[in-house]
């Protein structure tokens, strides 16, 4: 095999195109195939004319992006033929239904990891070792100050909580992402929760897609409801709501009917907690949780070293990583070139992009 040829995988303006199997990767616009890592917004798009997904996902993206759109599921594994390639998703312990693609030309093997992460994470499947020549792998987290606990187990911290704050009166809400964080918050409590928690609406239909796939999650009940119901109380001055879980996406910070919550504490599920970055809204939760989609600093160098993969390709405009590989010895560059004319200049050597 040759790295002096067109790359398998290219950047195109729409995003990674695989011309030898007529299809993109999570394209940004609307293309004929789309091959789909997860139904993130960022990643999965309206308006093409054929989706492939992982059949765990298939729920989420219709729901995401629309119940008639023409899409088909796979089981993790099956070998789908397209063109002159075969792909393959493989578990990439995201999201529920997430994947690595995995292509396959004659002997040559690309991997694009889409988002993955590798902690415990009982709302969906376990990330899947997968071996590659050239793997695109993504990097939100790509600098060293990016180190967690990866065996954490969430659920018994987020209950203490909840019940250290409705000792003292007072509601729990954690902000985390609608699809993903929140449904892996609800499995992580699970075991703990003994009523239900409260969701927003945003996340409910997300929820029963998890729930349709067998997942186990704690019981919950539409936040929406449950302040109506205390409102139409016919006993008495309104109930405030107390000692309840809520789980809900930031932006609700923002409406005015947060006052309706009545005394509460806060708190951020994210990655980005690590450090004590708030996420640009400094100051605004009492505490956070780091509990991330992606994998850390470490996890993603032990996911390029387990690829056995000879050239990596690394997105999110992350030098930091490149720049470590390369001192590893491992033949990386910035996903920029893989445009194809940038990709025609890479020889046997380095570009030196990053100097
Ligand atoms: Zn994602
Ligand atoms: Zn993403």
């Amino acid at each position: 095999m040759s790295f002096f040829t067109a790359p398998l995988v290219a950047l195109t303006e729409k995003g990674l195109f695989c011309e030898a199997g007529g299809f993109y990767i999570d394209p940004h616009r609307a293309v004929e195939v789309a091959v789909i890592t997860h139904a993130h917004s960022d990643h999965a798009r309206r308006g093409s004319q054929r989706y492939l997904c992982v059949d765990q996902g298939l729920g989420l993206l219709k729901s995401r992006i629309g119940k008639n759109i023409v899409a088909e599921g796979y089981p993790y594994g099956t070998r789908i033929k397209l063109g002159e390639v075969t792909i393959s998703f493989h578990s990439a312990g995201h999201i529920l239904g997430s994947a690595q693609v995995r292509i396959e030309r004659g002997s040559e093997v690309w991997v694009a990891s889409g988002d993955y992460k590798r902690d415990f994470d009982p709302s969906c499947d376990p990330f899947e070792r997968v071996e590659c020549d050239t793997l695109i792998t993504e990097a939100t987290f790509g600098t060293p100050k990016y180190v967690w606990d990866k065996s954490a187990r969430h659920g018994e911290a987020m209950a203490e909580w909840w019940e250290s704050s409705a000792a003292t009166g007072k509601n729990c809400v954690l902000f985390g992402y609608s699809l993903g964080k929140a449904q892996r918050i609800l499995a992580e409590l699970y075991p703990y929760a003994k009523k239900p928690v409260l969701i927003h609406g945003s996340i409910d239909e997300l929820t029963q897609c998890y729930r349709a796939d067998g997942r186990k999650l704690a019981e919950t009940k539409l936040l929406e409801t449950a302040i109506a119901e205390g409102e139409k109380s016919l006993f008495g001055p309104e109930r405030k709501l107390e000692g309840e879980f809520i789980l809900a996406p930031p932006s609700i910070l923002d409406q005015s009917w947060i006052s309706r919550l009545g005394n509460y504490e806060t708190a951020f599920a994210s990655g980005w907690m690590q450090g004590g970055n708030t996420f640009g809204r400094q100051g605004r939760y009492d505490r956070g949780f780091v509990i991330s989609d992606h994998a850390d600093w470490e996890d993603l160098n032990r996911t390029i070293r387990e690829s056995g993969a000879r050239r990596v390709f690394v997105q999110h405009r992350n030098g930091t990583l490149v720049r470590h590989l390369r001192k590893l010895g491992i033949d990386a560059h910035p996903e920029e070139t893989l445009i194809s004319e940038n990709y025609a200049r890479l020889g046997g050597e380095s570009p030196g992009l990053f100097g």
